[in-house]
């Protein structure tokens, strides 16, 4: 690794940590030439394949990027954004495959979009999926009140057991 204060070719590793998620190293290096510390991080890669075919390396900027135009005026900051994509590269990454399909990183945003603001996710999967039609929207809607029943189904029985109690 290259100082990047004198160029000197080489770097000693004075200390290495793994990050508390264990994708990276973070390695402090001091150049034996000019004394200067640095630190560089290592991960392992990861590539898109674009529908076009071209072959990138994937970024959690560019998730959240493509995200935040779907977040415009709602009550979402930019560590929730963060947090997604590291939440969207976790999933990609547990695929065990280091080369994955734009596609797959769509899906991935969905789950956790979901979760997070569902205005924000009708108009990430609208464009993601291409709906064209109002049955689309109403096909979504359709499953997020699903989704939302099967969360709130046990605070529902709760409920419907105090008014039980309190109608006797
Ligand atoms: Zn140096």
């Amino acid at each position: 690794m290259h100082c990047p204060f004198c160029r000197h070719a080489d770097s000693r590793v004075m200390d290495s940590r793994t990050s508390e998620d264990g994708a990276s190293i973070r390695r402090r290096r001091q150049c034996p030439e000019c004394g200067m510390r640095f630190s560089t991080t290592e991960t392992a890669s990861l590539t898109v394949v674009k529908r076009s075919g071209v072959i990138e390396s994937f970024s959690r900027h560019k998730i959240v990027n493509g995200v935040r135009k779907a977040c415009q005026g709602r009550p979402v900051s930019e560590s929730d954004l963060a947090l997604l994509a590291q939440k969207v590269e976790e999933t990609v990454r547990a695929t065990g495959s280091s080369q994955i399909e734009a596609n797959e990183i769509g899906l991935a945003i969905l789950e956790p979009l979901r979760n997070l603001d569902e205005v924000a996710f009708m108009r990430f999967a609208s464009v993601y999926q291409g709906w064209e039609s109002l049955a689309d929207f109403e096909a979504a809607i359709n499953v997020l009140r699903a989704n939302r029943e099967y969360a709130e189904s046990n605070e529902t029985f709760d409920l419907n057991e105090t008014k039980r109690l309190t109608d006797r």
